[in-house]
């Protein structure tokens, strides 16, 4: 299932140059996507980044400034959102709170043009898809928050929209309900066929669940891609340092050729070896971004690697599971090196002050254009 990669693959929704303008003020600035049908999509970014602006515009609760947005091939351009295959679920699953789980559901299907034999079947249905049909005579204030957002995923997916849009569903959960309901949101997803477009500031949530993550800045769109790819290879350090925790270093491309690039950083050092990003050229102002996890620490110069510099552990975050080791190096930067505590971490022997070893592969981090 990668409709992304292939060119003759249809998109369900198309973006193409669109703008969004409140006043002089640009929210969404000329944006260019494809989203494939069955697709888990997510939109990623800061607080006012222009999530919210963009499914607004797809949902047809805002219009367009310039540019247009189709649905399956159709210019959305004038259409009101109640005659869009679309269904918004939003951040306040607003439940009617004097009506029964089962009747919030049967609510929205009798407003629509199913028959009326049809709609207690389709609301049994929806309750056992979300694993509520014990609670159907319930009212909202019986429920826990996450049973409430089951049931506000479950009226949203009643009428059997192609395309739902969910802003922040998971939001009002704690973390550990959070996680159990993202693999239930992914079930139903792929159980009802339905196309996900998914608001999140969370970025564990969106690699966790979306096919695809688009990573947004002031209103652009900085990388579109799986989420291994936005992980591993991200395009910039802007979505390097968003995604997870990362090291940063910076320098001046010594070499780019084509998979393979050089980072210069330091005096008296041979150049960082990493995979070369998009757009990096030699001679010009670039970083080195690496996971701390994807950096070895030890107490012996590792003979078999190029790269590797010497440093001392100034902290240690112990976190159980993992360690994260922050070493100072010569020049003063503080490179951060995380291990799973698969052992007692004790035996490893590195402690605060110790002089130790980094190192990493040549294709561990990756160059990245200044
Ligand atoms: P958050 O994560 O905080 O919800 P977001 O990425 O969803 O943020 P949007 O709500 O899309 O951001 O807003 C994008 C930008 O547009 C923000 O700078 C916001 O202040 C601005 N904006 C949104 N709605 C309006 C409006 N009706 N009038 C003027 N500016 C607006």
């Amino acid at each position: 299932f990668v409709p992304w990669l292939d060119a003759d693959a249809k998109p369900m929704i198309e973006f193409s140059g669109v703008t969004k303008n409140y006043g002089d003020f640009t929210a969404i600035d000329n944006i260019d996507l494809k989203i494939f049908p069955r697709e888990f999509f997510a939109l990623l970014g800061p607080s006012g980044c222009g999530k919210t602006t963009m499914m607004r515009m797809l949902g047809g609760f805002e219009n367009v400034t310039k540019g247009t947005i189709t649905i399956d091939g159709q210019d959305m351009k004038g259409v009101p959102a109640n005659k869009r295959a679309v269904n918004m679920m939003f951040q306040s699953y607003a439940l009617f709170p004097h009506l029964s789980v089962a009747d919030n559901l049967a609510f929205g299907l009798k407003r629509s043009e199913m028959p009326k034999s049809e709609i207690k079947g389709r609301v049994d249905e929806m309750l056992r898809l979300v694993q509520l049909g014990k609670f159907a005579s319930r009212k909202p204030h019986q429920l826990s928050g996450g049973q409430r957002q089951r049931v506000a995923l479950a009226r949203a997916l009643a009428k059997a929209p192609k395309l739902l849009l969910l802003d922040e569903p998971l939001g009002a959960l704690d973390k550990k309900l959070r996680q159990e309901t993202q693999f239930e949101l992914m079930d139903i997803q792929e159980k009802t066929g339905t196309t996900f477009v998914i608001v999140t500031h969370d970025q564990e949530e969106a690699m966790t669940m979306a096919s695809r993550i688009a990573v947004m800045d002031h209103g652009k769109l900085v990388q579109v891609d799986t989420p291994d790819r936005i992980y591993e290879a991200p395009n910039s350090v802007y979505v390097a340092d968003f995604i997870g925790d990362v090291n940063i270093i910076e320098g001046r491309i010594a070499k780019a050729d084509g998979e393979a690039a050089e980072l210069a950083w330091a005096e008296g050092h041979s150049p960082i070896r990493g995979m070369s990003g998009a757009g990096v050229s030699s001679g010009q102002g670039g970083a080195f971004a690496i996971r701390p996890e994807k950096i070895v620490i030890g107490t012996e110069e590792p003979t078999d690697v190029h790269n590797r510099i010497s440093g001392e552990v100034e902290d240690i975050a112990y976190l159980g599971n993992i360690s994260t080791y922050y070493v100072r190096l010569e020049n003063g930067a503080l490179v951060k090196s995380q291990t799973a505590n698969t052992r007692r971490i004790a035996r490893r022997g590195i402690t605060w002050n110790d002089k130790v070893w980094l190192s990493w592969t040549d294709t561990a981090g990756i160059v990245l254009a200044g």
